[in-house]
């Protein structure tokens, strides 16, 4: 028998791939986890998963790690992930961006904070300099690429941004100039996107099939996993629930139309609503929810009101995706039991037939959460487009597991 063994990776497409990325899955999944329960939960043979592990590490994606104990017989040894297998994870912002080192498993080494420029050209540049120090700074890593959430949507073909309202920028490529400054490829996704990554990777719940993101901050994104996976659409624009008009005669929107349903569910609308139309710039969003915490009225009245067309949007999304799950990620959901009600209220009246989806906030707080997508984002060249795995899939693997290895 001869053995394919090389360093190059495998297209999720192709057998090998698929059982590649079922067995780094459940390393990431499970571990510390031994190859008998590797082979036993995959139901891929002992001999195919020896092969892969093999391969794994000695490519330093796995590491052994502790030795497991059992009541008698032989120490399996365990395996896990690489934890210097690093990304430089960016979550760019209107306002703010922030710049990180993540481990393969999520967890932040380091973290800042940069003013986001204002014009491209200027925030290739800093954000160039700054990711080169962050490298320099951990020299003890193994940088895999970089992955950077963008508050608008992705010409994925041409790696170009080509829709972003709120960040005021013309369209731009920060891919070239960021790959030529640092030697590693970068990765770019809608925030929203951004999001859904991070459930399906990081989050509580294990196997997501159909599951919504919405994401509510200076605009309103959505994230789409439909029947397991992610959608992009032409352009990179599905999901673009958040500007769907619910008035031709509303506020304008960074779109250029009027009345988007993110005009009166996102944060502005409900700074706006606090002013009640006065000119005044008010309290900050952050601000606003401070003083809805402290029992403040009209802070409160206004975060209902944005709940209330937090909900008003749930009727689209849930009448034209079906999902079994919606997860909010934004600032707001810091006063979730005072929100939750008015959208649980919306969500149950939208239900056609069925039970309605279960709502939740998403586990990490928003800037956490987009970095956590970015990671994955990098990280699912390697592991397969998702973390779930059918079990049909499983069985074709095994199948042309001899062609794999022979
Ligand atoms: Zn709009």
């Amino acid at each position: 028998m001869r053995r394919i063994i090389d360093t190059q990776v495998a297209t999720s497409g192709t057998a090998r791939g698929i059982n590649r990325g079922i067995v780094l899955n459940l390393i990431r999944r499970r571990q510390p986890i031994s190859r008998a329960d590797l082979a036993r939960v995959s139901g891929l043979q002992r001999s195919t998963v020896s092969l892969i592990t093999e391969q794994l590490i000695r490519e330093r994606w796995v590491v052994y790690g502790s030795t497991g104990r059992l009541p008698r017989g032989r120490r399996p040894t365990f395996l896990q992930l690489n934890n210097r297998r690093a990304i430089l994870a960016v979550d760019l912002r209107p306002a703010i961006t922030t710049l990180a080192v993540s481990d393969v498993n999520g967890r932040f080494l380091s973290q800042q904070s940069v003013q986001t420029p204002t014009n491209p050209d200027i925030a290739a540049k800093i954000f160039s300099e700054k990711l080169r120090v962050m490298m320099d700074e951990h020299p003890d890593l193994v940088f895999e690429g970089i992955g950077i959430s963008i508050p608008g949507r992705l010409d994925k073909k041409r790696q170009r941004v080509v829709f972003a309202p709120n960040l005021k920028w013309p369209e731009f490529d920060l891919k070239a100039p960021l790959e030529r400054a640092t030697g590693l490829q970068v990765d770019m996704e809608n925030a929203a996107n951004a999001c859904v990554l991070a459930e399906v990777w990081f989050g509580q719940t294990e196997r997501p099939q159909n599951l919504v993101v919405v994401t509510v901050s200076e605009g309103v994104g959505v994230g789409i996993f439909s029947d397991g996976h992610l959608l992009h659409g032409a352009n990179g624009m599905a999901g673009e629930f958040g500007h769907i008009s619910l008035n031709e005669k509303g506020p304008l929107c960074g779109c250029g139309g009027r009345g988007c349903w993110e005009v009166y569910a996102s944060n502005w609308a409900a700074r706006r609503y606090y002013r009640q139309n006065e000119d005044s710039d008010g309290p900050s969003f952050p601000d606003l929810l401070l003083l809805a915490e402290g029992g403040d009225r009209q802070a409160l009245r206004a975060l209902d009101q944005m709940a209330q067309e937090i909900g008003r949007g749930m009727r689209t999304i849930i009448a034209g995706l079906s999902p079994s799950e919606i997860v909010f990620v934004g600032e707001f959901t810091k006063l979730w039991s005072h929100v939750s009600p008015v959208i649980e209220k919306a969500v149950a009246q939208s239900v056609l037939i069925g039970s309605p989806p279960r709502i939740r906030p998403a586990a990490a707080e928003p800037s956490i959460a987009r970095l956590r997508g970015t990671v994955a984002l990098v990280l699912q060249k390697h592991f397969g487009p998702a973390a779930r795995i059918e079990e049909r899939q499983h069985r074709f693997a095994e199948r042309h597991s001899a062609a794999v290895v022979q």
